[in-house]
């Protein structure tokens, strides 16, 4: 039997939902069921959704929050879409039908607060034996670091933004 591991990929160098989709993508090439919930901070990722499309009944994508920022004026409709979206990812995990699930910037529901901490944490470390969740985005709860048995930092030394060059197709979306 597999040893469930629980991964963070984290800090504020880019890669960590790139390095989330390498993975999804490995577990995929193995005929390994993956579910890909996206907690979206504003804008759409036609890249990687179209590139998963290919992996129909294998990598499971879905986009939780879509069209609204964690600094919205509006605090109470994102805590609800906070925990729908919670709700359905819990939902996806507790099935135990994925080999992998990946709680793409779940980071910043925990950072800011939408979610209670601890219940969510019970939740992650309880899921399914065998099971391995990826969790992404800058600002890891210290507690969330704690429990998991895999963490990446990744560290911006360089990013084509600061010379003004702007995302493009294939390489941010
Ligand atoms: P990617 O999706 O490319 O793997 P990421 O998940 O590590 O990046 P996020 O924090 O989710 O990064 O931010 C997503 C967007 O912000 C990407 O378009 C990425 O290029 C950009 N970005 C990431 N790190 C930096 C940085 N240090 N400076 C400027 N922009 C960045
Ligand atoms: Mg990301």
């Amino acid at each position: 039997m597999a040893r469930g591991l629980l991964m963070v990929f984290t800090g504020n160098g880019k890669g960590k939902t790139t390095a989330a989709l390498g993975m999804a993508m490995r577990a995929a090439g193995h005929g390994l069921k993956v579910c890909f919930i996206q907690f979206i901070k504003g804008g759409w990722r036609y890249g990687e959704l179209d590139a998963v499309k290919r992996f129909e009944g294998l990598i499971d994508f879905h986009v939780m929050g879509q069209g609204f920022t964690w600094k919205s004026d509006n605090i109470e409709e994102d805590a609800r879409l906070a925990r729908e979206g919670w709700d359905f990812a819990r939902a996806a995990i507790a099935s135990g039908s994925y080999h992998t699930v990946v709680l793409d910037e779940f980071t910043y529901l925990l950072h800011y607060n939408m979610l209670p901490l601890e219940p969510c944490l019970d939740i992650l470390t309880g899921r399914p034996a065998g099971q391995h969740v990826v969790v992404t985005g800058r600002h890891a709860p210290e507690r969330l670091l704690e429990l998991a048995d895999l963490v990446t930092e990744m560290r911006a030394v360089k990013h084509p933004l600061a010379d003004g060059i702007k995302a493009q197709p294939g390489i941010e979306f």
